[in-house]
């Protein structure tokens, strides 16, 4: 596993800072995630140096430094265009709150540095110049035997931060690793912290879970561990096999967060509820507004029968943008609950595709008269009835496009007018 550190690929601007660092006479290291990765033989998506040198000397030693959480011990050196993330050796006071320390010191020793890490496989520390690796926890061995392990008692240390336990759960899913029963076992155990975590932390480590290519098995994990009743207690306490179907149901649809949260919500809850879950995970208003859509209208399989009209107020409810979102969850969803109606849902999917292609009038913008063009015919000002016959009309141009021009329009516009009670 050492000649897989020893030929990574690290970027030059990286080693021109652990170079610089070391010249100055301080430790420095990469670690963390970056090197449980290399050891992995994946490229990682970072690289964060830490190193013995003080705040203020890494400032000292670099032409251009970004003081980004110089409190925590970290800033940015901008090397060779690119940013590299350099940490002063810490460790962590007492956790008062099961949220962060009460303080933060820092140390000489990268070992002191490495112990208050999560995991001994993210607790390595590599220099490349000297291909040196420290690994004080037998990192490389339970990365060998896929295992997630707390650094020293896992009830200490998820006592400490409540979020621990669902980064145990989300490495899990996205290394396709176990968790050691030790480090298992103190998760239900420590679930009082873990309801103190800010629910945003939670959506991020959710997230990555979600995406992964074993998000099926990490949402099983979640739901054994007790994690998931705490902040998805809709899915944790749902019959367990409308519980099955929606894991894998998520896994089916693409590793879009929004295609996998609909897909894991679509046939438990409705719109409403969808909605105030994704807003309760704080994700973003427009990601749980889409989830919300695509909850409400995901059951395409329920409407192979419906009419071309019916169809087109689908496409105007969902928006043309959203179609190949609702598809693919409703593919995902019929691919696992129904998969011997695969086959209809497909012929479904080519109709909508083919009335979304001939671009048919779905929205009031799109109607060949304006609101003024409106006015003007009725000879009325602005006032309700603009809104009425508005409506009125893409009710017309929605059970048949090709009304869509303004002679047709007006003169509908005139005979509803002239039906309609007056009051
Ligand atoms: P990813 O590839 O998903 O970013 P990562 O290992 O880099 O994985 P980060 O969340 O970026 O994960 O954290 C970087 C490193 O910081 C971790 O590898 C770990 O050593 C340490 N770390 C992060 N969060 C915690 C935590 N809550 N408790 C202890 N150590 C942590
Ligand atoms: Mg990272």
């Amino acid at each position: 596993m050492l000649a897989n550190l020893h030929n990574a690929d690290i970027p030059r601007p990286v080693l021109d800072v652990i170079a610089r660092l070391r010249e100055q006479g301080h430790a420095v290291y990469l670690v963390g995630g970056c090197v449980r990765d290399m050891v992995r033989k994946v490229h990682p998506k970072d690289f964060d140096v830490a190193t013995s040198a003080l705040p203020e000397e890494v400032q000292g030693a670099f032409r251009k430094v970004i003081p980004t959480g110089i409190q925590h011990g970290t800033v940015t050196v901008v090397q060779g265009g690119t940013h590299v993330e350099v940490t002063t050796f810490r460790s962590e006071g007492d956790y008062l709150d099961g949220r962060r320390p009460s303080s933060v010191a820092f140390e000489r020793d990268i070992v002191k540095d490495l112990s208050r890490r999560d995991f001994t496989i993210n607790a390595m520390a590599y220099n490349p110049l000297d291909r040196e690796l420290v690994d004080p926890f037998g990192g490389q061995a339970d990365l060998q035997s896929q295992l997630i392990r707390c650094v020293g008692s896992a009830l200490e240390r998820f006592s400490e931060d409540g979020l621990r336990p669902m980064r145990a759960v989300r490495f899990a899913a996205v290394l396709g690793f176990s968790l050691d029963p030790a480090t298992r076992d103190a998760i239900p155990a420590t679930l009082g912290v873990f309801r103190k975590v800010a629910l945003e932390r939670v959506r991020e480590e959710l997230t990555k879970l979600l995406l992964s290519p074993r998000a099926e098995g990490g949402l099983v994990l979640l739901s054994e561990t007790g994690l998931l009743d705490v902040f998805l207690p809709e899915v944790a306490r749902a019959d367990p096999e409308a519980a099955r179907l929606a894991r894998a149901a998520t896994q089916a649809a693409p590793a879009e967060i929004e295609l996998r949260v609909a897909a894991l919500l679509a046939d438990l809850v409705d719109r409403t509820r969808a909605r105030d879950i994704g807003l309760r995970l704080k994700f973003p208003n427009k990601v749980a507004d889409l989830v919300a859509l695509l909850v409400e209208n995901a059951r395409l399989e329920d409407r192979v029968a419906d009419s071309d009209p019916a169809l087109r107020r689908l496409l105007a409810r969902v928006g043309l943008a959203q179609l190949p979102h609702l598809v693919a969850v409703a593919r995902a969803r019929v691919q696992v609950r129904a998969p011997e109606r695969c086959a209809e849902l497909e012929q479904l999917v080519t109709r909508l595709e083919a009335l979304a292609a001939a671009r048919p009038p779905l929205v009031a913008k799109d109607l060949a008269l304006t609101g003024g063009d409106i006015m003007a015919t009725l000879g009325v000002g602005p006032s309700p009835i603009v809104g009425e016959a508005t409506r009125f009309l893409m009710e017309s141009v929605l059970d048949e496009p090709s009304l869509n021009t303004a002679e047709a329009l007006k003169q509908r516009l005139l005979s509803w007018h002239s039906a309609r009670p007056t009051t």
